[in-house]
């Protein structure tokens, strides 16, 4: 059969080279395949008008029809230019914002006739409106699939700029479907579908992007996400099987001199989950099996120390250990502090990262090589293939979520002969249940106590209008001696608008904290590494007051002396990520603030957020919440990124059932068949092939 699934975009009628390329680029779509598992991420009724006096700004994408009454073009520059339209039906008018081809719509868009308008409502300057929605002249081209069901699909700014409209992606859609009518092959056993009463594949993938009506529509997604989080499962638990059943891990009988000297010098007992957790990692080490283990904890609970003692059992024993953080930042705080619990005793250290000059890596790599250094901390400079050890028996990865699954699986092959232990650390917090398929190859730890005496973070929420308050209040917080962030939201869509949102908060904050009182640094993703470490470090030193910042400073970064966050939209940012970014104050003994700022209109669903945000300062409770609260609809901007699989349709927070249904089969499958060698299983092993292919791809990608 030829095998439509892999032939080239590009050959899609209406594609062609130089869309097929943006389609790759933005979307990472290349294929016929990709690009019918391309799912949309929501569907909306278009047979459902709103009038305009319904509209409130909680609404998902909304459907109105009317008139152009007005049209101007307001503000001056080309940045700050924007084409208000004046919108009116029988009940009300509503403005429609233009940012971008200002002046090719205002041409384009013809006053006082009729349109049918799409887009999602915002408040701007406390009024609703739509910005960029879709406008069409009215027809009644009847529409695919009767219920009237239409898919949305993710895109980018710039694919939209070049002319990939929702209708645009529906219509590519419908040309791919019947190119591939009666050439799709299920990918599933056949009795697997009939036994589990699935939808089979070809009438899954028309109907999940044609919904003949919602239940059908159900039925495909129940099909698709169950796949996809069964192949998951079923190469989890294979390898994990197939891990445990071989004894090749390196023995660490004893506990020596490095650990118990480190142990009696903490200036603080271990908490009682920390204490827990070192037994688990100490009874793997010994138990003749390789390790492969999840430390979970929450900001603060003190993961670092319980990674630092499991690594002296391993030096204890001969073996040397490295330690990869993702960031220059961390794996430089990392040192210090290692170096500090570790003084006074002979183990050598070393710190090697993207700016390690090559006279210090050379002797680096010697050492490692000739056993000498015991202790490598770094980033993924790390993986890098001249490093070797001469016998590296255990590796540390902090928040593991950074790093992909193939990079992982590099460290394992850094020394020869047995390989070393691993333990991946991480502080996203998710519910128990998840994390253990997740990772499902991987056994969990979690540390669920935090150090005594911590005070909790007070949380409080105001509205972007008193931000002068919130000014004065951080000018106290500063006299007393103390350091501020202010974060802006990343939103994923538009890196670009991030950027200018937060360059106008660091005008903003300039102007109300000028130099030389007071000194900002500024970091965010565009930056160079460089600047972005100088910037940071001015933040660390304490050199700079007030740190402001997108959200890449979520992860693990340590200024013990920060006590203010200051989250900026942050209705914009979901619980898990308040939480994570929140974990950043409070960790030194001084009383710690975080207060988030929003717009006005917020949806019942972000107000709930913030409130769950004021009352608990548990990750786990937060996380379990976050799950409940994520209704349908409100996918964009939650993307999984802690996740080392590519998801395209399910969600771990909301297809919990469908997950632990397809762990089940999959237990179910490898246990009549654990090699996969019946003839009926046959697509199973094809199947797995293609997604460790995937996967692959998937890591050297980010
Ligand atoms: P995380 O789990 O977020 O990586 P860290 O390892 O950075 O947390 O620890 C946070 C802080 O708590 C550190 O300053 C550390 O010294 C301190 N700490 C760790 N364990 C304890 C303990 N048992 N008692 C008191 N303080 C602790
Ligand atoms: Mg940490």
């Amino acid at each position: 059969m030829e095998c439509i699934w892999d032939t080239s975009i590009q050959f899609l009628q209406g594609v062609g080279p130089g869309r097929a390329k943006e389609l790759q680029k933005s979307l990472n779509i290349s294929t016929f395949g990709d690009l019918i598992r391309h799912y949309p991420f929501r569907y909306i009724d278009r047979t459902r008008f709103y009038a305009i006096r319904e509209i409130t700004p909680d609404l998902a994408n909304i459907q109105i029809r009317g008139t152009v009454k007005d049209m101007k073009i307001v503000g001056a520059g080309p940045r700050k230019q924007r084409l208000v339209v004046l919108f009116e039906d029988a009940t009300g008018s509503i403005e429609l914002v233009f940012f971008k081809g200002v002046q090719w719509l205002k041409n384009k868009i013809k006053l006082q006739t009729e349109y049918v308008v799409f887009g999602k409502p915002t408040t701007f300057n406390n009024r609703i409106n739509l910005v960029h929605p879709e406008m069409d002249i009215p027809d009644d081209e009847s529409l695919r699939g009767s219920a009237g069901l239409q898919a949305v699909y993710s895109s980018t700014e710039t694919l939209r700029d070049k002319g990939f409209t929702q209708k645009f992606f529906s219509l590519l859609m419908a040309r791919v479907l019947e190119r591939a009518e009666g050439r799709i092959q299920e990918t599933l056993p056949d009795y697997l579908i009939k036994q589990l009463k699935l939808m089979p594949l070809p009438m899954a993938l028309e109907e999940i992007h044609f919904p003949t009506n919602l239940q059908k529509l159900r039925a495909a997604q129940t099909r698709l996400k169950f796949e996809e989080l069964f192949y998951i499962q079923l190469g989890l638990l294979k390898q994990r099987s197939v891990r445990l059943s071989a004894h090749d891990g390196i023995l660490f009988p004893k506990v020596g001199v490095a650990f118990n000297n480190c142990y009696r010098s903490l200036p603080y007992e271990l908490t009682g989950a920390q204490k827990r957790v070192l037994k688990e990692i100490r009874a793997d080490m010994g138990s003749g099996r390789q390790m492969n283990r999840l430390l979970q904890g929450d900001v603060g609970s003190g993961k670092t120390l319980v990674a630092l003692l499991s690594a002296l059992i391993a030096i204890d024993n001969g073996y040397q250990v490295c330690l990869m953080a993702p960031t220059e930042i961390l794996a430089g705080q990392h040192y210090q502090t290692i170096l500090r619990l570790l003084e006074g005793q002979d183990i050598q250290i070393g710190l090697l990262t993207g700016s390690t000059k090559q006279s210090e890596r050379t002797k680096l790599h010697k050492s490692l090589q000739d056993g000498s250094l015991q202790l490598l901390i770094g980033t993924h400079a790390l993986i890098e293939d001249t490093v070797l050890f001469k016998s590296l028996g255990f590796v540390i990865i902090d928040e593991q979520h950074r790093f992909g699954v193939e990079q992982r699986a590099r460290l394992w092959k850094k020394t020869k002969g047995h390989p070393p232990h691993v333990m991946v650390m991480t502080a996203t917090p998710i519910p128990r249940t998840l994390a253990m398929t997740l990772y499902g190859d991987l056994d969990v730890s979690v540390i669920d106590e935090m150090p005594p005496g911590r005070q909790p973070v007070q949380t409080e929420h105001y509205p972007a209008s008193h931000r002068g308050k919130v000014y004065s209040f951080i000018r106290k917080e500063i006299k007393a001696g103390r350091q501020i962030y202010v974060v802006y939201p990343l939103i994923r869509e538009s890196e670009k608008l991030d950027y200018e949102n937060l360059e106008e908060g660091y005008r903003q904050i300039t102007e109300a904290f000028p130099a030389p009182l007071y000194s900002v640094a500024v970091v965010h993703g565009q930056q160079k590494p460089e600047d972005k470490a100088y910037d940071m470090n001015l933040f660390v030193k304490g050199h700079a007051q007030i740190l402001v910042a997108t959200s890449v400073i979520e992860v693990g970064v340590d200024v013990p002396n920060a006590t203010v966050m200051v989250i900026e939209s942050a209705e914009r940012f979901g619980l898990s990520q308040l939480h994570q970014l929140r974990g950043r104050v409070g960790r030194g003994g001084e009383k710690s603030y975080c207060i988030l700022l929003t717009g006005h209109a917020l949806s019942k669903e972000a107000r709930e957020r913030l409130h769950l945000m004021s009352i608990s300062n548990d990750g786990f409770e937060i996380a379990e919440a976050d799950m409940r609260l994520r209704g349908p609809g409100d996918l964009e901007g939650t993307a999984q990124s802690g996740l080392a699989f590519e998801l395209r349709i399910a969600d771990l927070a909301r297809d919990g059932q469908i997950l632990e249904w397809a762990r089940m089969e999959a237990q179910r499958v490898l246990k009549e068949d654990a090699l996969l060698e019946k003839k009926m299983h046959v697509v199973l092993v094809q199947q797995l092939s293609l997604l460790s292919k995937r996967q692959a791809d998937y890591s050297r990608i980010s």
